[in-house]
């Protein structure tokens, strides 16, 4: 495929930004080639006025009619299975802590979900992602009475659908035992199964619920049985100061000494939240390298507190963003860890380097430590997940002023493509992969199903 007359934001070593350019991407989904200028673009592309009807173009040529192409975004930790809880009313008061929301709305949600419910709340959450730009997601799945299986009905999804995923499935001790080791099970079969399909769309991690659910026996259980595997965990760590309380009072520890001592943290860990960690802890994640997901905007609905991304980042932590399942809008969760740190701090110079970091470029490198696959760059080599924005900058943009023009502008403007591995999954702003109506209408009968078991 060729994509031509586009301006593009490679987020490349020099960060270019390219007026006109056209990307050349391999059968293979790789970037072959990233040219500047209107070669290989044919007639026509002086046009002022983008149409990218006007030249029939050959079936693999692809006129983006002067917009704006930049990576895909990424999303380092999200639950698709939270998909179906829209609207859904909570019986009694309304929660007032943490610990309230959890028993109250996803202990329970999740215990009454189904498979045919997995599968579709997957394919609606993940249409959304790709109706905003997002072409990889990182999944933390759970649905105790459907364990078995469930990751490869999510995988089918990610495969129809045609984004990237990440999948684990969140071992906890909260359900019983014989859930737990299910848990176990099922982590340990779809970490062999991805590694087997080894096509790159679809990899897995080691999921595990939060300290406070886990027992120092099952987290031994999970720690010997993703040793073998070469896996890393994918866990909430510190996201209530609950959390913390219990860790200290059970085993005299913070929640990040605990996981550190019982060798959950590595390098490929991905630590969702770690608002409530202590000076040391940032040092121990810094030392172990385990990277930090931000999910500001879950944060702010669950009242549970900040993240210091500040001190975490200047502490040596790799701390990248995702949604928590709260907004398929990455942009929203860039916005929103910009804002707090500003609020957090109460000074309006902090936030920009850090939102910033987190969203374009630990991100990929997340992704690149998880799976070795290179993504976030728009230049030969990397992976040719794109996304086209309806986007004609009314200042002067340039790789110097980028932070603007992504915070005010582009982060408002319309997704009209997503490209996946060379694949198209969005165009014209439709998802062209699945037909989202049926998609749609399928979930809210399992919905109404759902919430009535609920
Ligand atoms: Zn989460």
């Amino acid at each position: 495929m060729i994509i031509r007359n586009a301006r593009v934001l490679t987020f490349d070593r020099d960060n270019r930004v390219l007026e006109s350019a056209t990307v050349e991407i391999g059968a293979g989904g790789a970037i072959e080639r990233v040219e500047e200028g209107l070669r290989a673009s044919g007639q026509g592309q002086g046009s002022l006025t983008p149409n990218p009807q006007s030249l029939t173009p050959a079936p693999d040529v692809l006129d983006a009619g002067g917009r704006l192409l930049m990576p895909a975004l990424i999303n380092c930790h999200t639950h698709l299975y939270s998909t179906l809880a829209r609207g859904i009313t909570l019986p009694g008061r309304a929660p007032k802590n943490f610990q309230e929301i959890l028993k109250k709305l996803w202990w329970r949600l999740d215990r009454a979900l189904d498979e045919d419910d997995v599968y579709s709340s997957a394919l609606v959450g993940l249409i959304d992602a790709a109706k905003s730009g997002v072409g990889t997601m990182v999944d933390h799945h759970s649905s105790p009475n459907a364990v078995a299986g469930s990751l490869d009905v999510i995988e089918r999804a990610f495969r129809e659908v045609g984004l990237r995923g990440v999948l684990c499935y969140e071992t906890s001790d909260r359900d019983g035992p014989r859930a737990a080791t299910a848990a176990i099970a099922e982590n340990v079969r779809f970490v062999e199964r991805a590694r087997a399909a080894g096509d790159g769309l679809v990899a897995a991690t080691f999921g595990l619920h939060a300290s406070f659910t886990l027992s120092d026996r099952t987290l031994r259980r999970a720690v010997e049985a993703a040793g073998g595997l070469g896996a890393g965990f994918h866990i909430h760590v510190a996201e209530d100061r609950s959390d913390l309380e219990h860790a200290r009072r059970r085993f005299h520890k913070t929640v990040v000494r605990r996981l550190r001592d019982l060798g959950v943290l590595t390098e490929r860990t991905l630590a969702a939240h770690c608002i409530h960690v202590t000076a040391g802890d940032v040092a121990s994640l810094a030392r172990v390298g385990a990277a930090v997901v931000h999910n500001p905007q879950s944060n702010s609905n669950n009242a549970v507190g900040v993240a210091k991304l500040i001190e975490l980042m200047r502490g040596g932590v790799l701390v990248g963003l995702g949604s928590d399942g709260y907004s398929p809008r990455m942009w929203e969760e860039f916005k929103t860890a910009f804002h707090l740190q500003k609020l957090r701090t109460g000074d309006p110079r902090v936030g920009y380097a850090e939102a910033y970091a987190a969203a374009f470029l630990n991100n990929r490198t997340i992704v690149r430590r998880l799976w070795g696959m290179e993504l976030g760059r728009v230049e030969a080599g990397a992976r040719a997940d794109l996304i086209l924005v309806d986007y004609d900058p009314p200042t002067p943009l340039e790789a110097g002023n980028l932070f603007g023009h992504l915070l005010f502008g582009i982060a408002n403007a319309p997704v009209d493509t997503l490209i996946v591995n060379g694949r198209i999954v969005l165009r014209d702003k439709r998802c062209i992969t699945v037909d989202e109506r049926a998609v749609a209408e399928r979930a809210r009968r399992q919905a109404e199903a759902l919430w009535r078991r609920f």
